[in-house]
């Protein structure tokens, strides 16, 4: 099966979802198991009853702020309607967690890919920028990425600007391969800058649709970091206006709370427009995705499933609730 048909036969939401769901099956499990024994032998939501479920949510990763928020939501419920019976409650929590993600900032993705990823209105390519700590999956994600915006008959270009490791240029290269985009590298050590630089302008003159410049993640401090990205920035200025057009932070679901962590240290030190979070497949911190997208005015754009070339997902919220609070259990 060619890369196209692959996707084609990925992207139909059926596909999709049941990816999802046996990704994200240890999350789902660790809440329904522990919420069904947290309501044995119980008919009526009590207070005992929330307590726990509060504490099933923290568990799984949801988040101190907001579970609370969750929880407050389930409560002016069952104070509205008296008879709300435990067998309702997953319903319920269902509900009130695609009400309140349904509040949290859209990608506004008309397009199937996520993004426009648009040439502008000058010609030059959409640059994308993708940041991230060491080992969340940004490589990963990029040729994952590219791989789609090939098959969807875009020109491609990828940047080595994580010049760190000669083992990430590499990395890169394979995928470059693999999804049939332009690799731009310099040697181990190069300034990243300089090859964010390189790739712009590679890209421009052959009149690429897309370039997309991986980093290195590996910074002591927090002015390291600023002081790198800010001048990536700067560099990429020069040669496409505007650029980068979308900064996209990496995180690991897996790692649970310190992807919030990590989250919060990036859009301090520079600003992010999109999320994406990799690894929800087996782990059972999958409810991190519902904390993140309440809590950071940021959208997450995708969500990587597994370590394969179709593994990526556009973030859909509806079908996060449904694969995370579903009824498989
Ligand atoms: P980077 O350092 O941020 O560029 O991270 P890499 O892209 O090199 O990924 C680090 C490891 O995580 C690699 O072994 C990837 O195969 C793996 N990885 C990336 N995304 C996923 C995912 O969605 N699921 C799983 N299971 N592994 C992933
Ligand atoms: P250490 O001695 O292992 O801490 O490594 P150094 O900090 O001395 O860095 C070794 C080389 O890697 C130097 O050429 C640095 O410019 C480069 N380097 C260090 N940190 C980063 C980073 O976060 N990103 C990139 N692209 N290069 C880095
Ligand atoms: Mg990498």
């Amino acid at each position: 099966m060619g890369i196209f048909e692959l996707f084609k036969k990925r992207d139909s939401g059926e596909a999709q979802q049941a990816a999802l769901e046996s990704g994200l099956g240890k999350s789902r499990e660790g809440i329904f198991g522990r919420l069904s024994r947290a309501v044995a032998g119980k008919s009526r939501v009590d207070e005992e009853v929330l307590d726990e479920l509060e504490e099933i949510l923290i568990t799984a990763d949801v988040g101190v702020e907001t579970t609370v928020r969750i929880i407050e939501r389930i409560e002016a419920r069952v104070a509205r309607d008296k008879y709300l019976g435990t067998a309702e409650l997953d319903t319920i929590l269902r509900e009130e967690v695609a009400a309140l993600l349904a509040e949290a900032p859209a990608a506004e993705s008309s397009s199937e890919l996520g993004m426009l990823f648009e040439k502008d209105a000058s010609g030059n390519p959409f640059v994308l920028m993708v940041v991230g700590v060491n080992g969340v999956g940004k490589t990963t994600t990029i040729g994952k990425l590219a791989a789609r915006l090939t098959a969807a008959g875009k020109r491609v270009f990828l940047g080595a600007a994580d010049t760190f490791r000669a083992a990430a240029i590499d990395q890169l290269e394979v995928w470059a391969e693999r999804s049939g985009a332009r690799l731009v590298k310099q040697q181990m050590g190069a300034d990243p800058a300089s090859v964010a630089f390189d790739t712009l302008s590679a890209a421009r003159a052959a009149g690429a649709d897309v370039a997309i410049i991986d980093t290195a993640g590996r910074l002591h401090n927090k002015i390291n970091l600023m002081n790198e990205l800010a001048k990536i920035r700067n560099v990429m200025q020069k040669v496409v206006p505007g650029a980068p057009h979308e900064v996209m932070l990496v995180v690991d679901g897996s790692t649970g709370q310190n992807a919030f962590e990590q989250a919060k240290q990036f859009s301090a030190a520079t600003q992010i427009s999109s999320l994406a979070v990799t690894k929800l497949d087996g782990t059972a911190k999958g409810g991190v995705v519902i904390g993140i997208s309440d809590q950071f005015r940021i959208p997450v754009r995708y969500i990587g499933v597994g370590e394969g070339v179709d593994d990526l997902q556009v973030f859909d919220r509806a079908r996060f609730v449904a694969a995370l609070f579903g009824e498989g259990r």
